[in-house]
């Protein structure tokens, strides 16, 4: 399959893209890890006229900790994040997500910052995002603008980054407290997308209690979804038996899962609960470790 001919440039400076794109408008698509743009445009199933690709921008790929969050540059590409020490210290979520993503050429390349801008339900970051209360910045010509992760997806493949505008960095607060994350997903083979996937990130006091819970869900929503119910079932107890099971349960009725060749819709809903228990489970072991 061969895409449909299209012009490209290579910008060298963030300023220089965001002129282009602005001209461009909605004939423009920005190029990151390709991963995804590049099959979609195979397909024709995008077409646009002219490409514009970040790759030759410095400094948009970095990961750091900074004024109490962790700060993560558009272009960081999933290898890069996976072999960050403050991945390791802080969130090991990171580490359970991209092993299962694709195959090591995909996350050689494929960007986090592409992984959430291209707002499909079935890629593992937007979860993550979701149960790790995220922000998004986006950059366009007349500055900067944040935007909360619950405010970010807004429809299939729709996303808050309008024309003209480039998602330069993901912010992940350092919760206050001991606090745990962990993510899994099925799938029906190793480098597929999710069957149903579930994130989760428990933060406790010093007694114990649950002072606030993070949970999203991959793939069984046209959206990145948060079990709202879930994270309110396990908020001012100890993550008990009986809170995680009614967390579990909730996830499994809120989700909006589709039948397709992965399973169906109940198969789902099960896979959901199963692995919302395992995840709030493991993220509450690494809390308290
Ligand atoms: P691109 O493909 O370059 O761009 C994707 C979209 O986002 C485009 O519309 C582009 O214009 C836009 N965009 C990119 N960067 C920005 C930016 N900074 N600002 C604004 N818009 C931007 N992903 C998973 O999560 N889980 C999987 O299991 C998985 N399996 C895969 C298997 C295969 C075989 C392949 C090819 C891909 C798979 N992916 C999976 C997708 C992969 O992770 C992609 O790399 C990722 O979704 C997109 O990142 P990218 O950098 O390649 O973005």
């Amino acid at each position: 399959m061969i895409p449909a001919s299209f012009d490209y440039s290579a910008p060298s400076t963030l300023d220089e893209a965001l002129k282009l794109l602005n001209e461009l408008g909605d004939e423009a698509k920005i190029l990151a890890g390709g991963h995804s743009l590049i099959p979609m445009m195979k397909l024709r199933f995008a077409e646009p006229e002219h490409l514009v690709d970040l790759n030759n921008i410095p400094g948009l790929s970095y990961v750091r900790i900074e004024d109490d969050y962790l700060k993560i540059g558009a272009m960081t590409r999933e290898v890069e994040l996976e072999e960050s020490h403050h991945v390791i210290d802080h969130f090991q979520i990171f580490k359970d997500a991209t092993k299962l993503i694709a195959d090591p050429q995909v996350r050689n390349f494929g960007t986090i910052g592409g992984n959430l801008a291209h707002g499909d339900a079935a890629n593992d970051h937007p979860a993550l995002m979701i149960a790790l209360n995220a922000e998004v910045e986006i950059t366009g010509l007349e500055g900067k603008r944040t935007v909360g992760i619950d405010d970010f997806f807004y429809g299939f493949y729709a996303t808050a980054v309008q024309d003209g505008e480039i998602l330069t960095e993901i912010r992940i607060p350092l919760p206050e407290g001991k606090y745990g994350n962990a993510y899994h997903k099925t799938e029906r083979k190793v480098g597929d997308y999710a069957t149903g996937g579930v994130a989760v990130q428990i933060v406790l006091d010093d007694n114990g209690v649950c002072t606030s819970a993070g949970i999203g869900l991959t793939n069984v929503n046209p959206t990145p979804l948060r079990a709202k119910r879930s994270e309110e079932a396990l908020v001012g107890t100890t993550v008990d038996a009986d809170a995680i099971e009614k967390a579990a349960q909730y996830a499994s009725e809120d989700c909006n899962p589709s039948t397709d060749l992965r399973g169906d819709e109940d198969y789902k809903r099960r896979i959901i609960k199963v692995l919302t228990k395992r995840m709030i489970t493991k993220a509450l072991e690494r809390a308290q470790s």
